[in-house]
């Protein structure tokens, strides 16, 4: 049995001392361990917080936020449940995207998956359908990963803690205290995007560390309901601590904040300038044979395990000269005869842009299927090939870049490949 050595805060969570030699715990819930390094970092981190937090008010900063929340809280769907699998679904999908475009992709896969073990029983494959169009495929490779472990290795039991959830496939600091605020009132801060903002505003910080906003957070949570305490600090940086323009006039908690008294909110934390993302060019042929199209599973890295058809870097600028480069098998009256060059697509993705040059190659009904071996021979991005017939396409992961390639088809005039 541990005993208790320091009170943490005012959160209502504990530092322990287990008398076994060599031995420290700490826990933010009653049942978790946690390692010697993250206690030295805990104390350290917690010393801070605590000299810098001595005048701070915040009991009453509390129930400023809370009472707004309670007024102003979006209705969102994922808020109407605290069932563990509901929340963490909604924490990885929101990683990196707006809640409107979230709104849809929830409701549609808790429909298909509608608990971890319906999750863990798909294929891949299916997942990442129901995933297209959002992005980040990786989030739904872990999530996949994670369900199946949770259900065949710990027998469908939830992981309760912060260590628990850091040991499941995709799962970082913020998921996890998220999580376990959330769904099982774990007394632990959460720092996202928008709360470092309210964070570094509160107290003037035009460079916050992430460690210290993290003391920081776990300090100010409310230990009587830690998942209604996060998610109002959250909700506040999305709605009313904006990036740009904050809207003090409205903040249940200006009175509180020091970037407000500043007059110059805004400078804090200091703002970064976007740089753009580096720009990839590609060409993609839509190569169709008798009702059936071509596409390639992707090997790894970006848009793994997702279907594309066929790409490859466009180095010339000039369609026929790159094909010929990379498939040898095929001859220059060939190649002339079946391109159909379509509208240029862009695709954004968070670190890098791809100008994609699309193609199409309506294959003659007469001719010998193209030889899609030497296609492999000169592109190691995908390891396999298939045709699909059309109506066929909706139901394998296809990439939101590729389908945008695939709607240019439909466009009625095909125009001639110009910048
Ligand atoms: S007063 Fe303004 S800057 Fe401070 S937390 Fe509120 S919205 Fe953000």
């Amino acid at each position: 049995m541990a005993t208790p050595f320091s009170e943490w805060g005012r959160r209502g969570s504990y530092i322990l001392w287990d008398p076994t030699p060599g031995t420290w715990d700490r826990t933010l819930h009653p049942d978790e361990p946690a390692r010697v390094s993250e206690v030295c970092i805990l104390l350290l981190s917690g010393a801070w917080a605590m000299r810098d937090i001595s005048d701070f008010p915040v009991e009453a900063f509390r129930d400023a936020l809370r009472a707004w929340f309670r007024e102003n809280a979006r209705d969102l769907p994922w808020r109407r449940s605290r069932d563990p699998y509901r929340v963490w679904v909604s924490e990885v999908m929101l990683q990196q995207t707006r809640v409107e475009t979230v709104r849809d992709y929830y409701e549609r896969f808790l429909r298909r998956f509608p608990d971890v073990e319906a999750l863990a029983a798909a294929e891949l494959a299916e997942v990442l359908r129901y995933w297209q169009g959002l992005g980040y495929y990786r989030r739904a490779h872990h999530l996949h990963a994670a369900a199946r472990r949770i259900v065949r290795d710990r027998g469908g039991r939830w992981p309760q803690t912060v260590q628990e959830w850091l040991a499941l496939p995709g799962v970082g600091h913020y998921m996890a205290r998220a999580v376990t605020s959330i769904a099982f009132r774990v007394p632990t801060g959460v720092v996202d995007g928008n709360v470092r903002r309210v964070l570094a505003r509160l107290r003037g910080l035009p460079r916050p560390v992430v460690r210290d906003l993290q003391a920081w957070a776990d300090v100010l949570v409310d230990p009587r309901d830690p998942g209604t305490f996060n998610q109002a600090m959250m909700e506040l940086g999305a709605t009313v601590c904006i990036p740009m323009r904050p809207r003090c006039g409205d903040c249940p908690v200006r009175a509180f904040c020091h970037g407000f008294s500043t007059g110059h909110p805004e400078q804090f934390p200091t703002p970064v300038r976007r740089t753009e993302p580096p720009e990839e060019r590609w060409w993609v042929v839509l190569w169709s044979h008798r009702g059936r199209w071509l596409l390639g599973h992707k090997r790894d890295g970006l848009l793994r395990d997702m279907w594309l058809f066929p790409m490859w870097p466009d180095q010339t600028g000039d369609v026929e000269t790159d094909v010929l480069n990379l498939w040898s098998s095929l001859d220059t009256q060939t190649v002339a005869a079946v391109l159909r060059p379509l509208a240029t697509v862009v695709h954004e993705f968070t670190h890098r842009r791809w100008r994609l040059r699309p193609v199409w190659v309506p294959w003659p009904d007469g001719w010998d299927p193209p030889a899609v071996d030497g296609m492999m021979a000169s592109t190691e991005m995908f390891q396999s090939w298939q045709w699909f017939p059309r109506a066929y396409l909706p139901r394998i992961p296809i990439p939101r870049a590729h389908r945008k390639v695939l709607a240019a088809l439909a466009r009625p005039a095909l125009r001639p490949i110009s910048e």
